[in-house]
């Protein structure tokens, strides 16, 4: 890496957990039209998972994934093994995320951030990329790199990729996998009531819109519902009445699959 540095060359880098479908893939195209080398990563980090059975049945699909990556020109795969990533004598970092890490995601999964953050910048000092690729899909997440990377004064630009979607609407997931063939089909449920806040967005009170989502995922069988909230796009906090930089975000468990989405809302 650092022989392709001194040439001037420019990295990319795609963190990822693997189980890879066509929204990591997104990012890898989108590094390679943007630098000259990609490297994709893949670890499932166990310190991001506040739940040791959700950690245990994470899909994990290693040769099919190096042979996507492979397929589609990915100069690196990096796959390593947690010793590596967390000697003994490793040092966590401690990072001021401003409250991002409260919310949402943080709330719902204590300790999640420490963890993210964590492995992204272990892996973003060994590999200095110039670029890095995070996926809207997990908005929380992206924040919260931005953030870091902000706070570390690093120079690593973060770059945003829209979500990828299957054409139900049921955004792209490694969990998807997990899904019988009607968990899928009852999924398309979850982006459906996305794409309703955002058709009633500016139209409905605020209020109305999470009340009426809630009351119907929580009378949908199929469904526990995690959190349906209306957040800005800054500093995710909740939003009263209906501003432009918003977004809906939703997590449900179906087949005890916990499935995130959410999506930009506009008036
Ligand atoms: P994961 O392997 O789930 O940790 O995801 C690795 C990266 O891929 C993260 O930046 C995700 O936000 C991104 N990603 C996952 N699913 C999608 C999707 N459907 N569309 C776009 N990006 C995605």
């Amino acid at each position: 890496m650092a022989g392709k540095r001194e040439k001037g060359a420019t990295i990319g880098f795609v963190p990822t957990m693997g189980a890879l479908h066509e929204g990591h893939l997104s990012l890898i195209e989108a590094s390679k039209t943007n630098c000259d080398y990609t490297v994709c990563s893949i670890f499932v980090n166990p310190s991001q998972f506040n739940n040791p059975k959700d950690l245990l049945k994470y899909p994990r699909t290693e040769q099919k994934d190096i042979d996507l990556l492979v397929k589609v020109g990915c100069d690196i795969a990096f796959i390593p093994n947690v010793d590596e990533v967390y000697p003994d004598n490793h040092k966590s970092i401690k990072v001021n995320l401003g409250g991002l890490e409260l919310v949402m995601e943080g709330e719902h999964r204590p300790g999640h951030f420490d963890g993210v953050v964590e492995v992204v910048w272990r892996f973003f000092e060994q590999m200095e990329p110039d670029n890095a690729y995070f996926g809207e899909k997990d908005f929380q997440q992206l924040a919260v790199i931005k953030r870091m990377v902000s706070e570390m004064n690093s120079p690593i630009n973060i770059v945003p990729c829209p979500i990828l979607r299957e054409n139900s609407g049921l955004a792209m997931s490694s969990r998807n996998v997990r899904l019988s063939k009607e968990g899928l089909q009852a999924s398309i449920y979850l982006s459906r009531q996305l794409m309703w806040a955002k058709n009633n967005y500016g139209k409905l009170n605020v209020d109305e819109i999470i009340e009426t989502v809630i009351t119907r995922i929580n009378k949908h069988d199929s469904f526990t519902l995690e959190y349906f909230e209306i957040a800005d796009s800054e500093f995710l906090q909740p939003v009263k009445d209906a501003t432009i930089l918003a977004r809906a975000f939703i997590v449900a468990e179906i087949e005890g699959v916990r499935l995130i989405d959410n999506m930009a809302l506009s008036y």
